[in-house]
């Protein structure tokens, strides 16, 4: 019997998607069924992991507009992120996934759009053998402590600072 963990990547350090999307592929290798959503995001920007995910017929929803710093975009934001939080409740309440990401969730929290008791309650009544990775910077102290395991992701350089802009393949 799986037992199913809540995995948190937080931190500012680049490594956060990436890393639970590792585990998406090692998920994939075992055959387990696999669900990504992907908050904030813009869907109309291409990602190489939304490339992948596809090829290999690994559901993932994006919905956001991806840049929540401009006001005229937040409340589009907001409504966005309420409606992939209905499906993700769906998801952690239907019972029939191995694996969901909640990718970005943490600034939707922040904000709070999507209320955290929600997100908490609906984590502890999924299904048992469900394992829930939640990624995102500044993840909220009650979630980190409902969570079994949370991995900070520290930025000691980052390329950017070289004036290296977004790369295909490293950053999206
Ligand atoms: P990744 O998706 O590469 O694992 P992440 O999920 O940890 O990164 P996000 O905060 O979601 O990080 O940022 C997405 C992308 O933006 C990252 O690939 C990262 O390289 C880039 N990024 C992260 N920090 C900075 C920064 N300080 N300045 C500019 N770009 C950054
Ligand atoms: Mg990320």
């Amino acid at each position: 019997m799986t037992t199913g963990l809540v995995m948190v990547i937080t931190g500012n350090g680049k490594g956060k998607t990436t890393s639970a999307l590792g585990m998406v592929l090692r998920s994939w290798g075992w055959g387990q069924r696999i669900s990504v959503l992907q908050f904030i995001k813009n869907p109309s920007s291409e990602t190489g992991e939304r490339k992948a995910l596809n090829k290999l017929e690994i559901e993932i929803i994006t919905m956001g507009s991806g840049f929540t710093w401009i006001p005229e975009n937040a409340a589009g934001d907001e409504l966005q992120s309420r409606e992939l939080w209905k499906i993700a409740r769906e998801k952690l309440s239907g019972g029939n996934l191995d694996l969901l990401v909640l990718d970005e969730i943490t600034y939707t929290i922040e904000k709070g759009w999507i209320p955290l008791d929600e997100v908490l309650s609906q984590l502890k009544c999924r299904p048992p053998s469900m394992h829930v990775i939640i990624t995102g910077r500044r993840a909220a102290q009650s979630l980190m402590e409902f969570a079994d395991s949370v991995i900070e992701v520290n930025q000691l350089k980052h390329h950017l600072a070289r004036g290296i802009k977004a790369q295909p393949g490293v950053e999206f």
